[in-house]
């Protein structure tokens, strides 16, 4: 007896069918193991055909239990058939085009053959049932599947993508190793799909490439500080990427090109390397004053009349005092910084808030700049004479609601 079989190989294109004439005894001999039984019972009942065909042509039983049907292989595995004039083929094809987009390659991933021929009747499925249970997660649709030697409970649930212990409970008399055989047929649900779509697509898409900071230190300033000197700029380039989804979900991404459309731009800057003083937040004002000069602390002019005339502040000379540091009395945020010839000469001015300000003058050089927040104790200025002053000093004031008031009234001579 030969029966003719149509196979058709699913391939990248699509599916392309070649139909070929085998004797049905030589196909029995490759697939006689992956004989499909979709009743359990049948593998004993009366209607004992539990194999699909084609199988060995005197096994065939009456032409009532066969019918003309098309089975589908998956890597090898005869799952089941469904009717001739269902279209399995056409349904695949279909499933495939789902996934088809422009310039994408879709495929199945595994091995798909369909083979015209005649199976068992008990075999066959209704074609809807058949794709749901091939390409869903936890179908009520049952494979069955004959046991065959060399089979273990884990290699049967790897098959079926399901787990031993699913296979347990859909068939409670298989309990121990002792009763696996060959020629047991189980019952089995797949918790995942069978068959599986695979598109590979390029993608082109613009990203943003961030431009790199080059820092120099400055180990003169606290670690808050930082100073841009020329701002950074993001480039952007052109990638493609071979992209591999399988049921639509991404599994890959392989970058192919990447064309730079404009060239990131490096930032430089400066950043502090000085760690800020204990307890002090830059611009929080403490509300209580330190002694602006720690090497001089003496005061060589006090609050008050003077000459004729009123001097607003304390000041803070010890006979070398030029180029000695000058430190913020509090935190506060840098008023302004200005630097004449005349009056104050070099000066700044820190606020305190709630109505607190301190005034800073004659000094040579300032190290802070206007909206800046300083800690305090921060180093701000050094002592200097310039402006209308006699000698190196700082003239130093304190403010309230624009006020001067006397500085003693408000900070104390460190004790040496
Ligand atoms: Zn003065």
């Amino acid at each position: 007896m030969v029966i003719a079989l149509a196979a058709s190989v699913f391939t990248a294109a699509g599916i392309s069918t070649q139909v070929s004439a085998m004797e049905a005894g030589s196909v029995a001999a490759g697939q006689a193991i992956n004989l499909r039984a979709s009743n359990p019972e049948g593998t004993t009942g009366s209607a004992a055909v539990p194999a699909a065909l084609p199988s060995t042509g005197t096994a065939v039983a009456t032409a009532s239990v066969i019918e003309e049907g098309t089975g589908l292989y998956l890597n090898g595995l005869f799952l089941g058939a469904v009717k001739q004039q269902d279209n399995l083929s056409g349904a695949l094809q279909s499933l495939l085009e789902t996934y088809k987009e422009e310039g994408a390659t879709v495929h199945f991933l595994e091995n798909v053959e369909t083979r015209s021929g005649l199976y068992a009747s008990s075999s066959l499925y209704n074609l809807e049932d058949f794709m749901q249970a091939l390409t869903q997660e936890n179908t009520e649709i049952p494979w069955s599947y004959l046991v065959q030697e060399g089979d273990t409970l884990e290699s049967i649930a790897n098959l079926f993508q399901t787990t031993p212990e699913a296979i347990l409970e859909t068939n409670p008399d298989i309990q121990e190793l002792s009763q696996w055989e060959e020629g047991i047929v189980l019952k089995l649900f797949n918790q995942k799909p069978l068959l599986h779509v695979q598109s590979i697509k390029k993608e082109n898409y613009t990203e943003e490439v961030p431009f790199e900071i080059l820092s120099l230190s400055d180990n003169s300033r606290y670690t808050t500080y930082q100073n841009v000197l020329l701002a950074g700029q993001k480039g952007s380039q052109i990638c493609t990427d071979l992209v591999t989804y399988v049921d639509g979900e991404e599994v890959s991404r392989q970058a192919i090109s990447r064309d730079v459309v404009s060239m990131p731009v490096t930032q430089m800057q400066i950043v502090g390397t000085l760690n800020p003083p204990d307890g002090s937040t830059p611009g929080e004002a403490s509300g209580t004053f330190t002694w602006p000069t720690p090497s001089i602390l003496t005061v060589s002019s006090e609050f008050g009349s003077r000459w004729g005339t009123f001097h607003a502040g304390l000041d803070l000379s010890n006979g070398s005092s030029y180029g000695e540091t000058i430190i913020a009395a509090d935190a506060g945020t840098v008023k302004y910084v200005k630097k004449d010839n005349y009056g104050y000469g070099y000066h700044l001015e820190i606020d305190h808030g709630n109505g607190m300000s301190t005034l800073y003058a004659h000094t040579s050089e300032i190290l802070v700049n206007p909206g800046e927040k300083v800690f305090k104790g921060q180093p701000i200025a050094y002592v200097g004479s310039t402006g209308d002053s006699t000698g190196a000093h700082l003239h130093f004031e304190i403010h309230v609601d624009g006020t001067a008031v006397n500085p003693r009234e408000y900070v104390e001579v460190p004790s040496a």
